[in-house]
């Protein structure tokens, strides 16, 4: 069941869904203007966000934000005719990429089989729409090439492209005064290659970037919203599992075990993914 969550006054989350890769969705309400933070994975994921906003007595929104191309952030466009809808000049390129595609069954196998999709996409897919696919890539209105900032009375947002293995286009937003930190799926691995993987350099550079943010709360798009302290956690596993698997390309027994000695403790799911996506990511070195 999807939630709406109010976090603030300033800040509204829709929960995601995992079966149909549906990701969070943001809204940033401010004085003036209300922004909204991706725009879906299809019409009916943008109109329930939009339906739930009204249910709560929230602005109508005048701004879309997305996050990056991929089909479950983009898709629910057409539900958002007349909103203005914002992404970097790389997003449009990759959303430009989509349209000549069809959606249905054969088209999306034929694709599966090029390379060009992946089937995680396309089950998901398939989840979310059913038969009647009628799939409509809207290009956004606004593009930026490194950063922009919006005032939308009260509340400032900060968009930054900052790419990174999931996505050369991801970008993330920052509310200032909230403190909030949008990563969008900047952080999660490539899923476009024949392994899902993760590299020491982007990821490491990546990290960087996000820890110059003053964020107090951080939100995952197919996650949660987590604080400071258990995201200053992730980050500390990311980095050392990048650190050791540049010591063991390719080498998933070696990287665990010098994992395992370093945190002096059993290793638990998530780490045990990541170590296979940095070995993924690092084989053949
Ligand atoms: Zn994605």
């Amino acid at each position: 069941m999807q939630t709406l969550i109010k976090h603030s006054e300033r800040f509204w989350y829709m929960t995601p869904v995992d079966l149909t890769d549906r990701p969070i969705l943001g809204a940033v309400v401010g004085d003036t203007h209300t922004l909204l933070i991706d725009a879906g994975n299809s019409v009916s994921h943008a109109s329930f966000f939009l339906e739930q906003m009204k249910k709560h007595g929230l602005r109508a929104p005048a701004m879309v934000a997305l996050t990056h191309w991929h089909w479950d952030h983009i898709f629910g466009l057409p539900a958002l005719e007349g909103i203005v809808s914002i992404a970097s000049e790389a997003t449009k390129q990759g959303m430009e990429k989509l349209m000549p595609y069809a959606w249905d069954d054969a088209s999306l196998d034929e694709r599966v089989a090029q390379g060009i999709e992946i089937s995680f996409c396309a089950e998901a897919i398939r989840e979310e729409y059913g038969d009647a696919r009628d799939i409509q890539i809207v290009l956004p209105t606004l593009t930026f090439q490194e950063a922009l900032t919006l005032d939308l009375g009260g509340v400032h947002v900060m968009l930054k492209h900052v790419g990174g293995d999931h996505a050369k286009d991801a970008v993330i937003l920052y509310l200032v005064e909230e403190k909030i930190l949008f990563l969008g799926d900047a952080l999660y691995a490539n899923l476009y290659a024949p392994t899902w993987r993760m590299t020491p350099e982007e990821t490491l550079r990546l990290l960087d970037v996000l820890e110059t943010f003053d964020a107090h709360q951080i939100v995952w798009s197919h996650g949660e919203m987590v604080s400071r302290e258990a995201f200053a956690e992730d980050c500390l596993a990311l980095r050392r599992i990048a650190a050791i698997s540049s010591d063991f390309p390719g080498n998933e027994e070696e990287i665990t075990r010098s994992y395992a000695v370093l945190v002096n403790r059993e290793i638990n799911e998530e780490e045990r993914e990541l170590i296979t996506f940095f070995r993924n990511g690092t084989v053949g070195r």
